[in-house]
């Protein structure tokens, strides 16, 4: 076998040197493909806020050179495409987007704060399609990313993230930790935008939990904060979030002043979410307000419907369909709400996945959809209809959390809509009866069975009114406003089974009394609003080492109890000195104002004939713990 070496052909040797020249043209094509994204993604960065469409041609002039560029730059035009789509709504292409962005990401050596960004705007992509849990995976994965890069911003962003999807899903205490703790990050920096996010966020808690003056005044921090930005939309997005807070007081014509100032402030560049929701907003005020105006109400819905075509948003398709079937009904145009209650049926259908809080909503428009069949006389649908909403106010609150302190309460309300349907069913049997036997009988007889009938349908409806209120008042009646947490009666109920349960087993008990230190002084110095704010975060603190099975409230003004069920001497001192600890340290981002400490008493279950004597024995451990210089736990 012999080698040859064989010279090169004419041919070959040119081929050759255009190969070379072409991979030198290429080379330097890659070199000016990076330093030219490097320009225009700065270009982007700044149209984005102005023409969206543009922005998205000068990124994607680059779709077919991504091979060209760096990975950073990879993720980077995944990032700002995904930031266009979700401006632009378009949450699905986001969702295939960011998926291309993190799986290219994968190649990177260390973590990247871009990571981070394309995780989260993947989960807002799912949440703004209703998929809470992916959304939620989404977010922790990002914030993780966050976190191994100790990235301030991006921390309180994801912490943000998850705290509203906490409230989405019901889950307040939890919302309420993420948010506070985001809140006292964006402290730290000086991003207005941030802080302006996290008072929005709280404030959209607040509001959750029925306090409103609260909620309304995170959102006045927030519009501060965002002006101070410069994003009029976002202080915009903070006066539309008082309007809201005006119309659940009930106070529409003020709600009406607020759409209005927003309406003249808007512009071309307003986004038609915001536009949608200050239109159907303004629908719901003069349907709502005194003198109600269903007319008007109606015009502003129909301004607010050009914008929902634009949006694949599940809540506006929802929001709407409920508005224009309340208005329809107040015109009197049943056939035409019964058409927009099927829409909305159709919708939740499809979404079996929806939180319980639109499952609600689905209990409030089966509610008018009885109340539309009743005004059409159709009195058996109405019936019907009617049952249903019982039973799906039941089912409702099957699932609830056991572990939550409104635990007795739906007890109490199982009873009561168990009754209740009792009820309703012996009605339907009885009118049921007479409608058969009215079929036989005279024309006479049968207006006066309508007549039976429309009477037993005011009674149902009385009785089912009265058990609403009721369910109101007892969860006002359990939670305490300013914490959230029990109040002294559910906490000293909850408290008494606990007891009487341990005294029975012989199991052990104990109890801890948490007491602000000089109180009245950080009032004095810092106000009584501001009080109220460590109050209630003091109460968040509380809870942080508590488990599910502990019982914990607010005993009184300043005043923290926890039952600790199954819990010796020993581990309640160990958990009342964690609690003292955890409180100590906190860094509080109020200025005039470093510490905070808590003094505790503690008492175990010996002998003590009933909860109080209990209570009164840790009441002494704690003025000991003051008396010996506060800030201490005794036991
Ligand atoms: P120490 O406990 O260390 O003896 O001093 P203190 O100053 O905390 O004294 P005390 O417990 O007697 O005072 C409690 C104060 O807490 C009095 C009251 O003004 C204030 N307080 C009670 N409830 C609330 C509330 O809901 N909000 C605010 N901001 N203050 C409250
Ligand atoms: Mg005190
Ligand atoms: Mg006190």
């Amino acid at each position: 076998m012999c080698f040859t070496k064989k010279m090169p052909h004419a041919s070959q040797i040119v081929i050759s040197i255009s190969l070379f020249f072409m991979s030198m043209v290429a080379v330097a094509q890659k070199t000016s493909d990076i330093k030219q994204f490097n320009l225009v993604v700065a270009q982007v960065e700044e149209l984005k806020k102005t023409d969206l469409v543009l922005s998205l041609k000068q990124l994607t002039a680059f779709e077919n050179v991504l091979g060209a560029l760096t990975v950073e730059q990879n993720l980077l035009y995944f990032k700002l495409l995904a930031e266009i789509q979700i401006e632009q709504n378009r949450y699905s292409a986001a969702k295939k987007t960011t998926s291309k962005g993190l799986t290219i990401g994968k190649r990177l050596a260390s973590p990247s704060i871009l990571m981070s960004e394309l995780s989260y705007l993947r989960g807002f992509a799912f949440e703004s399609l209703g998929d809470i849990p992916q959304a939620t995976k989404e977010y922790k994965k990002g914030l993780e990313a966050a976190e191994s890069l100790h990235d301030k911003i991006q921390v309180a962003v994801g912490l943000i993230n998850l705290g509203a999807i906490a409230y989405l899903t019901d889950n307040y205490k939890r919302s309420l930790i993420l948010l506070n703790d985001a809140y006292n990050i964006a402290g730290q920096t000086d991003d207005e935008e941030l802080k302006g996010t996290a008072n929005t966020e709280l404030g959209i808690v607040y509001a959750h939990l029925g306090q409103d003056e609260q909620a309304m005044e995170y959102y006045q921090q927030s519009y501060i904060h965002f002006k101070k930005a410069g994003l009029l939309l976002a202080a915009h997005n903070s006066l539309h979030n008082i309007a809201i807070s005006h119309i659940r007081k009930k106070n529409y014509d003020q709600a009406i002043t607020v759409f209005k100032t927003i309406i003249n402030e808007s512009n071309k560049d307003t986004p038609s979410d915001n536009m949608f929701n200050i239109y159907s907003g303004m629908a719901w005020a003069h349907l709502k307000k005194e003198d109600s105006n269903p007319d008007a109400a109606y015009e502003y819905l129909l301004m607010a419907k050009p914008y929902l075509q634009s949006t694949e948003k599940i809540d506006h398709q929802l929001g709407f369909y409920f508005d224009e079937a309340n208005i329809l009904y107040k015109l009197g145009r049943l056939d035409e709400a019964l058409n927009s209650i099927a829409r909305i049926e159709e919708l939740l259908v499809n979404h079996q996945e929806m939180p319980r809080r639109k499952r609600k909503g689905y209990v409030n428009i089966t509610n008018l959809k009885a109340k539309v069949f009743y005004k059409q006389e159709k009195f058996k649908q109405a019936y019907e209809t009617k049952s249903r909403v019982i039973i799906l106010t039941d089912r409702l609150y099957e699932n609830e959390d056991n572990r939550s302190i409104t635990q007795v309460r739906l007890r109490l309300e199982n009873e009561q809509a168990d009754k209740q349907n009792k009820v309703l069913q012996s009605q339907q049997i009885r009118y049921e009866t007479s409608f058969n036997e009215a079929k036989l009988e005279s024309e006479q007889q049968r207006v006066y069975l309508i007549l039976g009938a429309l009477l037993a349908l005011a009674f149902a409806w009385v009785l089912i009114k009265l058990i609403q209120n009721q369910r109101k008042l007892k969860v006002a009646l359990s939670v305490d406003k300013l914490t959230g947490t029990a109040n002294r009666r559910s906490l000293m109920a909850k408290s008494k089974q606990a007891f009487d349960f341990a005294k029975n087993k012989q199991d052990d008990l104990s109890l801890l009394m948490i007491d602000i230190d000089h109180f009245k002084d950080i009032n004095e110095r810092l106000g009584h609003s501001l009080g109220d704010k460590i109050l209630a975060k003091v109460a968040i603190l509380c809870q942080d080492g508590l488990t599910v099975n502990d019982i914990f409230g607010r005993f009184n003004g300043e005043e923290f109890m926890v039952c600790l069920p199954k819990t010796s001497m020993t581990s309640a001192m160990e958990i009342g000195e964690n609690i003292r600890a955890c409180i100590n340290k906190y860094s509080w981002q109020f200025s005039h104002i470093e510490t905070v400490s808590v003094s505790i008493g503690v008492a175990t279950l010996i002998d003590d004939k009933d909860l109080i004597t209990l209570v009164k024995r840790a009441e002494d451990q704690l003025y000991q713990a003051k008396a010996s210089g506060r800030n201490k736990v005794c036991g």
